[in-house]
């Protein structure tokens, strides 16, 4: 009522009853609160909680509102229709009405005084804000000067009529208690966010430790321990694979099998940790020695097998020389003592005639060719022939 009667005065509304519309305007919420307590404590409880409007949880629950209520106990009184219209329309104005103006005020009055008692304050101001401007052009700072006014006034009039104005408190009050509780909100937002970013970034962090954990366990299961190269079973599954591709792209692949020659001497004489030394170094040699297709893996103990994709008998025996000279030529230094080793190699490849191409078969002819190396005096190559005898690689090259 304060609010009607103040903003008539601002909008230079010119209507007796409006102080009198305006004190009636909420009766149908006392009667329904009276009639039906228990309900109606219910649609305040949704209100509070749901953000609805009034007139809308008492619609929704009774299937009318309050306004009705006061115009059909108003009517029955017979007042006059300048009061009864705008308290039965002060929610939902109609297209057509008399009381336009009378009905606006009254639903401005509404908003305002919900500013003060209700909640969401901020969302009430702006669209009283807005309302007061485009109906009545007032600028913001007007506006607020306005409802700091009906405040004032209201704590004023409730004091007059010894009520306690509650937590009533100035609008520049509420204003600040809203702004401060959406900077929480937006403060608890910012921290939402930060903490998402984190929880993602450590969940990218921990899938790029177990791809890395993954990938070095997968490395390990197929490298030596001792030397790092490819392990026996990885050696079996790649020389399958490229015997499978050599049958069917009827490309060759060579096999070398190669044994240090008397190692047990070098761990005789000089210990097993110089035996370890010379089987790690003579590994290097070897990797850096091949071309980077080719694969080397360590056989068992002092023996090793090689794998040569797209390699005939006679690019496997240029590469196999290269490799008996490499070895021979390498100075092993551990523990003060230096080292000198040779090796001997067989080789088999799918290129031979009439060769059954598996990989037991290659194999078997690789360490057939290997043994014939040892027994021919070491240091050799020595290449299997496909009739199971042995072509020796003689001569100053051995
Ligand atoms: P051959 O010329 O006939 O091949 O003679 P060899 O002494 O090299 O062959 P033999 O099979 O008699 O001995 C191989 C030695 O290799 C015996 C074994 O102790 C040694 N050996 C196998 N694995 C390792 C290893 O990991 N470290 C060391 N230090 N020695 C090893
Ligand atoms: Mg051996
Ligand atoms: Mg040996």
């Amino acid at each position: 009522m304060v609010s009607a009667e103040t903003l008539a005065s601002v909008t230079a509304h010119k209507d007796p009853d409006i102080f009198i519309t305006s004190l009636l305007q909420d009766i149908g919420i006392l009667i329904l609160f009276l009639s039906d307590t228990v309900s109606y404590t219910e649609v305040l409880d949704k209100k509070r909680i749901s953000g609805q409007s009034t007139a809308e949880v008492e619609r929704e629950k009774f299937g009318f509102d309050h306004t009705e209520v006061g115009y059909e106990l108003f009517k029955s009184w017979n007042l006059p229709e300048s009061i009864t219209e705008p308290i039965r329309y002060h929610h939902h104005k109609p297209p057509e009405t008399t009381y336009s103006e009378a009905i606006n005020i009254l639903n401005i009055a509404d908003k305002i005084s919900s500013i003060y008692h209700g909640t969401r304050s901020n969302l009430k101001s702006k669209e009283v804000y807005q309302k007061l401007k485009g109906d009545y052009g007032l600028e913001s700072s007007q506006t607020a000067e306005l409802i700091d006014t009906i405040g004032e006034k209201s704590v004023e009039l409730l004091e007059l009529y010894s009520i306690d104005p509650g937590e009533m408190k100035p609008f520049s009050q509420i204003m600040l208690d809203a702004n401060d509780e959406l900077g929480k909100l937006n403060y608890s937002y910012e921290q939402i966010v930060l903490e998402l970013t984190q929880a993602k970034q450590n969940a990218e962090q921990l899938a790029i430790h177990l791809k890395e954990a993954n990938d070095k366990l997968r490395e390990l299961t197929f490298r030596d321990g001792l030397t790092g190269l490819y392990n026996h079973m990885y050696f079996q599954d790649f020389f399958e694979n490229e015997i499978q591709k050599s049958i069917r792209y009827k490309s060759p692949v060579s096999l070398l099998l190669l044994d240090i020659d008397h190692f047990k001497s070098i761990n005789d004489r000089h210990g097993h940790p110089t035996g370890d030394h010379v089987l790690i170094e003579a590994s290097k040699v070897l990797v850096k020695l091949v071309r980077h297709c080719d694969i080397v893996a360590r056989y068992g103990g002092e023996e090793f097998a090689i794998v040569l994709p797209e390699t005939g008998t006679v690019g496997a025996k240029v590469l196999a020389q290269r490799l008996r000279r490499g070895i021979e030529q390498q100075q092993f230094q551990y523990d003060k003592n230096t080292i000198t080793i040779t090796m001997s190699v067989g080789i088999s490849s799918t290129d031979m005639n009439s060769i059954e191409i598996s990989r037991k078969n290659l194999i078997s002819k690789s360490d057939q060719a290997l043994y014939t190396a040892k027994q021919e005096g070491r240091n050799r190559v020595v290449v299997s022939t496909d009739n199971t005898k042995v072509a020796l690689c003689t001569g100053t090259d051995r």
